[in-house]
Parts: C-alpha cells; structure tokens; sequence
C-alpha cells in the first residue's frame, strides 16, 4: 500500500494537491477537516461538539478525530492506499494512526511537508475565506491561532516521522502544477 500524510500548516495546499494525488495513484483521500464539516453539515452531535472547536481555530480532541480515522479504515479495506490530509495534527494522533495501521498490516510510506512562507499562508487563506463560506478562514485573528496551534502542537509530529525516517519536505510556493510536480516525483522517488 501507499500511505502518505501530506503536511504542512493550514493554507499550505494540502487539500488541492491531496486531490490530485489521489487521482494519479489511485488513493483514497482522509481530510479529518472535510470529514469534520460533513458533520457539522448534516448537524450531527459530533459536529456541533466539532463546530465549537474549529470556529475558534482550536484543535477537536484527539478521541474524536482518531475515531474517526479508525472508522474510515474499517470501511475502505480493500484500498490501494491512503492520502492523510489534516492527520496526524498531534503526537497522541500519530501514535495511533501507527498503532491502526498496524492492525491492518499496513504503516505510513512516507510524510510529504509542504513549505509555504507565512504571508503566502495568510493570503491563500483569506482568498479561500471569500467563497469558502468558512468561519475560520474569514478572520484574522482566528487564522493567527490556527498558525500558532499548528506551530504548538502539530508542527512536533515531523519529529516522529523524521525518527523513522520517512520526513520529506517539499517545496509548496509556486503553481498548484509545480508543486504536484514536486511531490510526485518524490513519491515516484521512495
Ligand atoms: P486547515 O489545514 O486549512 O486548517 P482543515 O480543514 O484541515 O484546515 O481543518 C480545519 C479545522 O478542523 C482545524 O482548525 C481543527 O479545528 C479541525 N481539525 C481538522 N483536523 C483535525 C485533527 N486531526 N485534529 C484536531 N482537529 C482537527
């Protein structure tokens, strides 16, 4: 199987080039930030526990989110592989993804980084604010603490992937065409 967690900080392109990814290796694309707004979309429990997190550019618990993982895996047996897009977004995270991969006698390929220069995040994100409908892009303040959560608590689990030796950064300013170049011909690479 092909695993791959595509990382970065919010506004690096994750999304875009996961949807691209998937379609060129015939992957199966787990966004815990899609799979939240589902949630929250269908006006579930769980999103309306998830909505009060993610208004505030806060982290949803790490329960929820692995569950959520964990259930995905469940259903989709059968796939060639995974793009992991939002997840792991903190240490106890990607500690369990290992341990649920496991179970299914599967492990992460590698961890694709994108690198995106703070202004270019903020731009992107605000832009997408626009037509996104989404709370958390409209605000600066609220994308400030997105990129302080990001900075606190998820930038740490490169360190994790970097011990097993699976870490490469990509670089993620240019052209959505050049930054799937990139990537692609790192995955191509491993
Ligand atoms: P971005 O990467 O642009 O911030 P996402 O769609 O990945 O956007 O995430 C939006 C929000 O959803 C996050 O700010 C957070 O509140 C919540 N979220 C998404 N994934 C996770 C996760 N793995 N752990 C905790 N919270 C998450």
């Amino acid at each position: 199987m092909l695993n791959l967690v595509l990382f970065g900080p919010p506004g690096a392109g994750k999304g875009t080039q996961s949807e691209k990814l998937i379609e060129k290796y015939q992957l199966i694309h787990l966004s815990t930030g899609d799979i939240l707004r589902g949630e929250l979309k269908a006006e579930t429990t769980l999103g309306a526990e998830a909505k009060k997190f993610m208004d505030k550019g806060e982290l949803v618990p790490d329960e929820v989110v692995i569950g959520m993982i964990g259930n995905k895996l469940k259903e989709n047996t059968d796939a060639k592989g995974f793009v992991f897009d939002g997840f792991p977004r903190t240490n106890a995270q990607a500690e369990a993804l290992d341990l649920l991969l496991t179970k299914h006698q599967t492990s992460i390929t590698a961890m694709l980084a994108l690198d995106v220069e703070y202004d270019e995040l903020v731009s992107r994100l605000l832009n997408r604010g626009k037509d996104s409908g989404r709370v958390d892009d409209q605000d600066i303040s609220i994308i400030e603490n997105r990129v302080k959560v990001y900075n606190q608590e998820t930038k740490p689990v490169m360190d994790f992937y970097l011990a097993q030796n699976k870490y490469y950064a990509v670089e993620g300013m240019g052209t959505v065409e050049q930054i799937f170049d990139r990537l692609s011909k790192q995955i191509d690479a491993l």
